[in-house]
């Protein structure tokens, strides 16, 4: 029976990692992977394999982190030894600053006209005809008026 298609690449992908000294199994599900290249300075000059992966206890065992709600997991890397397969694409989680950036922006753009008292942003086509009432479904998402 022929593999389906995301089973052929995860087998690609975990035999990648192996190429690169890295134990799949010590890698979770949603993990950062991407590739940098060395920092100046660096007497390795090459590409390194940056990725996520289980902190393990001494007797190689994972465990909680010190919420001990999750497993604790750690930042590494490792010197690229083969690169990855043609369709691989790097995986980075936004940190939570970068999110805090972003909902800072839509906050921004959408902010109350102090002569109208709509939303600037929605409001701005067709203006004044079309006017959308501050809070606007945007803001009160975000701060949790309306559930999405
Ligand atoms: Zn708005």
């Amino acid at each position: 029976m022929a593999q389906s298609w995301p089973e052929d690449r995860r087998k690609a992908l975990c035999a990648w990692l192996t190429a690169n000294g890295i134990n799949p199994s010590h890698i979770p599900r949603d993990a950062d992977l991407y590739i940098e290249p060395a920092e100046d300075g660096d007497p390795y000059t090459g590409r390194y394999l940056r990725y996520e992966a289980f902190h393990l206890n001494a007797d190689g065992h994972r465990h909680r982190d010190e919420r001990g709600l999750n497993a604790a997991i750690e930042r590494r890397r490792t010197p690229l030894l083969v690169d990855p397969p043609d369709w691989w694409e790097p995986y980075r989680k936004p940190t939570r600053q970068q999110l805090l950036d972003i909902l800072t922006k839509i906050r921004a753009l959408h902010r109350q006209n102090e002569h109208t008292g709509d939303c600037e942003h929605c409001s701005e086509r067709d203006y004044p005809d079309y006017s959308v009432p501050w809070p606007c479904p945007t803001i009160r998402i975000l701060i949790g008026m309306d559930q999405p």
